[in-house]
């Protein structure tokens, strides 16, 4: 006797035939039985939403529908218990149609008895287990219980139609453990069965956590881990937005395979190699699919197993290159790969040393010193912008603090952000543990936002500048002209100073139209009583003209190049000695300049 509670449903519209029910079933004795009922077709639909019934009885009159609408509608709705269909003595021929529903049973309400009844239902469920378990056989692999060969096929046609109807990439990964035969000769083929057991639930367990970060990004929604057979295991990822989020699953997979395996008191080592086929570019259909991650895989072995390749076809040389730098640059922080270099801002006027603005440099192992136009976007794409971000900050601000401690006058020293840690809600947070941590005053610190990045979400981006100046920081907006602000626009913005963008100051001395729009830029900028800050300069003519417009301060090559933190320590050296840099450079260009007085 099963003594776990039948719940049974019947849908029927009429009291009486729910009493006679009823009553049969409380007469059924090795089993306990509860009832449900409802009355309408609408119910009916709404309760069987629910799937929480074993058995369902249904009658076949409804009002002016039946229950065979309801059979189909239920189960086209996902309904995966057992139907009995009950029929009055006039419907006896609706059998067959019946059966063709999907019911399991139907039954002549007149001649119901318990004993009928209760076979009925228990049949229904038998039979409605014993479909299910074949289902489970013909699908899902017996050792590992990961779907098997023919399911993850299934799955991948799936994936094709939606990555044909919404342009999204699917890839599969072709995992094959590496040297499995010596384990299964070592510790024998029960250990080598446990293994593929923990190998499968390793894999599901790295999607699951994958799935997490990947859903963050928005990068992979999808995905099945299915066993070939053998010691192979093919791995979809649907609605892939790109190559690199498969590798960095495919990374995943390796990193959770190399912990060490306890095995019934054995602790077994394994690693595995992984090929990757991308749907579309290295084949269209399962097979093609199949067998050039295969060979992808192959090549992984022969490259020394233990990693993952492309097949060739999905990676042109370009974007393996990123994905290296990519990789690369996640553990450059860490291997303190960073500097900060330093690049003077002089005042014209006097010649001084006004600010140092720190540019960022990686010092790649092989690469060597690599530019931040050539890492900087990688890192806004891959959100690492956000911790190499608070770096430079940290960094700059406990400089500016040393030179002070080594007793030169207080430099501004300007950071640059960029336009995903301007949008980063904890910007304010990093910008006040790295004061805190250096014990640097507000002022001497300003930020250097582009124009285009204020420009893009205006009234967010106003309200966090407001929120930066009221903490007492310096705002300055960079590369400025290239962004199309109005002037009406700029006096919006809480800012201290413009850049003139390096594109309009490499040319004002031979195109007319650059020398125009500097021109303007200058005067609006001294309107609104804000520093203007001239980069790029690098050549006297340039200084001249900038120095005639009323444009008094300018950084660029002719003063300094961005240096290395020890050599600007020693430009402030000659600074305080009475011999900085830019004095002569300066006093040549203002006596030069001496007749023509400045714009004021
Ligand atoms: P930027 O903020 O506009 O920096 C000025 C760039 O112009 C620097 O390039 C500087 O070396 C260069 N430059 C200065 N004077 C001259 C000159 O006279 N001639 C020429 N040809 N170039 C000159 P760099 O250091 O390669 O930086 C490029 C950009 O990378 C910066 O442009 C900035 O947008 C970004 N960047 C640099 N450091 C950081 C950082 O720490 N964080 C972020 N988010 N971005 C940074
Ligand atoms: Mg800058
Ligand atoms: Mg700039």
């Amino acid at each position: 006797m099963d003594d776990r509670q039948l719940r049974v449903l019947l849908v029927d519209d009429d009291e009486d035939d729910y009493i006679m029910t009823r009553d049969l079933l409380s007469e059924v004795k090795n089993r306990q039985i509860a009832l449900d009922w409802v009355s309408t077709f609408d119910d009916g639909i709404a309760a069987m939403g629910q799937n929480s019934h074993e058995v369902y009885l249904l009658d076949y009159r409804l009002g002016a529908r039946t229950g065979l609408e309801l059979m189909r509608e239920s189960i086209a709705n996902g309904c995966k218990a057992p139907m009995i269909l009950l029929t009055g003595q006039g419907d006896h021929r609706v059998d067959l149609e019946a059966m063709k529903a999907g019911a399991a049973d139907y039954l002549v309400k007149g001649e119901i008895s318990a004993l009928l009844l209760e076979r009925s239902m228990r049949y229904a469920i038998e039979k409605k287990r014993a479909e299910a378990q074949i289902l489970h056989m013909a699908y899902y692999d017996n050792l590992t219980n990961l779907p098997n060969r023919l399911l993850f096929q299934d799955r991948l046609s799936q994936a094709i139609v939606q990555a044909e109807r919404y342009e999204r990439m699917s890839a599969m990964l072709f995992l094959d453990l590496d040297n499995f035969k010596r384990i299964n000769d070592t510790f024998g083929h029960r250990i080598g069965d446990l293994l593929l057991k923990a190998v499968a639930d390793r894999l599901k367990e790295s999607v699951r956590d994958s799935d997490s970060v990947a859903r963050q990004h928005a990068d992979i929604l999808n995905v099945t881990v299915a066993r070939q057979g053998g010691d192979e295991f093919t791995v979809l990822l649907s609605e892939v937005r790109k190559p690199q989020d498969v590798a960095r699953v495919a990374q995943r997979f390796l990193d959770k395979l190399a912990r060490p395996f306890l095995l019934d008191g054995h602790e077994v080592f394994i690693t595995a190699s992984i090929g990757i086929a991308i749907y579309a570019i290295d084949g269209k259909d399962f097979e093609s699919l199949l067998k050039n991650a295969d060979a992808a895989m192959y090549h992984a072995k022969g490259q020394g197993k233990n990693n993952y390749q492309f097949y060739k076809q999905s990676m042109n040389a370009t974007a393996l290159e990123k994905l290296e730098l990519e990789n690369d640059l996640r553990r450059a922080l860490a291997r303190k790969e960073f500097l900060l270099y330093y690049q003077p801002q002089i005042d014209v006027r006097t010649g001084e040393i006004v600010g140092m603005e720190a540019l960022i440099r990686w010092q790649h192992p092989v690469r060597g010193l690599v530019s931040p136009a050539d890492f900087i976007p990688l890192t806004e794409e891959t959100g690492l912008i956000v911790p190499i971000g608070e770096w430079v900050l940290q960094t700059a601000c406990k400089q500016s603090k040393a030179w002070q401690a080594a007793g030169f006058a207080p430099i501004p020293v300007s950071v640059n952000l960029s336009s995903r840690q301007f949008r980063q809600r904890v910007l304010l947070q990093t910008i006040e543990q790295a004061m805190d941590a250096s014990g640097l005053d507000c002022r001497h610190i300003v930020l250097e936002i582009t124009e285009s990045v204020v420009m893009q979400e205006q009234e967010a981006s106003r309200a966090l500048l407001v929120e930066l100046a009221s903490k007492g920081l310096r705002l300055a907006m960079d590369d400025f002209g290239t962004g199309y602000s109005s002037l009406s626009n700029l006096k919006r913005f809480p800012i201290d100073a413009i850049k003139i963008d390096r594109s309009f100051v490499m040319d004002i001395t031979t195109d007319p139209d650059d020398a125009a729009i500097t021109k303007a830029i200058i005067a609006m900028g001294r309107s609104l009583n804000l520093n203007v800050i001239a980069e790029g300069v690098e050549t006297e003519e340039q200084l001249a003209f900038l120095y005639q417009q009323g444009c008094h301060m300018i950084q660029g090559f002719l003063i300094s190049r961005p240096v290395p933190m020890e050599e600007a320590a020693k430009l402030l050296a000659r600074e305080k000695a009475g011999d900085g840099i830019g004095l002569e450079i300066c006093r040549r260009i203002v006596k030069h300049c001496g007749g023509k007085a400045e714009v004021k």
